[in-house]
């Protein structure tokens, strides 16, 4: 997940979850106490340690070795058939247990580029050498330790209930969220031509500034799409006191940074909401020469799929003729990459989510349900699991992370939460029960009634 939390929303969204904790007990005696009980043991004797082990063994994306092993031997031991190096270092496990639906169960797996200052005492030390060659401290930044971790509980909850459900669960382990390629790269390796087209594909993600353990969701737009967009603007260089007899690609492409707000701004209904951000911007290398070349690296938001096509096709349109406008020939105009690194918007399935919702309500004691304001542009490659040509029904909510203490001092306007993607990053391995309940309480709901 992409995103900061502002503390406003923080504040607004506490109250919210807590009112509806506190207001709405209903029904908590027919939750399965049960099952609450031996998630309780089964973290006790095991997940705790187990998160932890995640938490210290962070690798960087697509290079998830260790952490798919790990996982691939946990399941194996719940008694899983594993099959290892699915759009590289993904996973997938199967769960067989007669006739029904098949329902998947996606966690993604890699940590950050980030050196970890969390204080905490199972803190990172990891470097690792990433794909470019450059060694890198490597922490779970994002909470996806929590991720895998709720998997493994979630399957032996799965395993050992087995008479409470019936037909096919595909655990995936994913790679490579953090780039939003691993989704894709799963995909692409034949994941549903080789385990199955899922009826339904589920998904969490734990929520830095949430309270430990509530469930929430939305019944439609869940992550932006997010692409990745490289232009490079070339022009003829030249002595900087004689910019007559140049075209300068740094004023060529300080004009279409300008030129690229105006997409947004006079071109999309407003209604619709867009993102670009230019967040590289690079060229040239000394006061008095202009360069022949500045490179551009933007980052594009939208929560539609045709809102998508059209700012991306007036990127191209703007890029060209912001060239064009400067007298650069042809065979120099900016070159605009798109597509390679991209996931399209991740949306729930309006049924899926409020078929699920009266079991949710039962079990956990109030319905995760919000229309709470989204407050940013964030984005999940969990997408691909369910916009490929079948179309699978997705149902991908979130788990709170931040226990009870901090959020009381994020009330207070103390300190803010701890924003996913920084140093300071850290989550309540308790969250991981929640998880494992909602998950496994949307699992079987889906399961026993296709
Ligand atoms: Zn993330
Ligand atoms: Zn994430």
């Amino acid at each position: 997940m992409k995103s900061l939390i502002p503390k406003s929303y923080l504040l607004n969204f506490t109250v919210l979850v807590f009112a509806i904790l506190n207001l709405v007990s209903v029904s908590a005696s027919a939750a399965d106490q049960a099952l609450k009980a031996s998630i309780e043991q089964y973290y006790q004797e095991h997940l705790e340690g187990l998160f932890v082990w995640f938490h210290q063994n962070p690798e960087l994306s697509f290079l998830e070795n260790k952490t798919s092993a790990r996982l691939a031997e946990e399941l194996r031991s719940l008694g899983v058939e594993v099959t290892e190096g699915v759009g590289g270092t993904g996973i997938v496990g199967m769960i067989e247990n007669g006739e029904g639906p098949l329902v998947m169960i996606r966690a993604d797996m890699d940590g950050l580029p980030i050196l970890e200052d969390s204080g905490l005492s199972y803190m990172s030390r990891v470097r690792q050498v990433n794909l470019d060659g450059d060694e890198m401290p490597v922490m779970h930044a994002c909470g996806h330790d929590m991720h895998v971790t709720s998997l493994v509980g979630t399957t032996k909850m799965l395993m050992d209930n087995r008479d409470k459900w019936s037909g096919t669960v595909m655990l995936v382990g994913q790679p490579a969220e953090e780039i939003i390629n691993g989704a894709k790269a799963m995909i692409e390796d034949g994941l549903y031509e080789r385990f199955g087209v899922p009826d339904y594909a589920l998904g969490l993600h734990v929520a830095s500034g949430m309270p430990s353990g509530a469930i929430s969701i939305r019944d439609g737009i869940m992550y932006s799409s997010v692409d990745s967009v490289d232009i490079q603007v070339r022009g003829v260089g030249g002595h900087g006191a004689y910019p007559h007899q140049t075209v300068d690609p740094i004023y060529v492409a300080s004009q279409l940074v300008i030129a690229l707000q105006g997409i947004v701004s006079r071109q999309i209904n407003p209604f619709s909401p867009a993102v670009i951000t230019v967040g590289s911007f690079q060229g040239g290398n000394k006061h008095n020469i202009i360069s022949d070349e500045v490179s551009l690296q933007l980052t594009v938001r939208t929560d539609s799929e045709a809102v998508r096509d059209q700012v991306l096709g007036s990127i191209r349109d703007t890029a060209l003729n912001i060239g064009r406008l400067n007298g650069l020939p042809d065979d120099l105009l900016p070159i605009v990459r798109i597509g390679f690194e991209s996931t399209p918007t991740t949306v729930n399935n309006y049924e899926a989510v409020h078929e699920v919702l009266p079991a949710w309500t039962t079990q956990l004691g109030y319905s995760p349900l919000t229309d709470s304001e989204r407050t940013g542009m964030g984005g999940e490659d969990f997408a691909f699991f369910t916009r490929t040509e079948h179309e699978v029904p997705g149902v991908f909510f979130s788990v709170g992370g931040t226990p009870a203490d901090v959020m009381q001092r994020i009330r207070a306007g103390e300190i803010s939460a701890p924003p996913h993607h920084s140093p300071f990053f850290f989550i309540d391995p308790n969250s991981v029960k929640a998880g494992v309940e909602a998950m496994y309480t949307a699992a079987i709901h889906f399961l026993n009634n296709p």
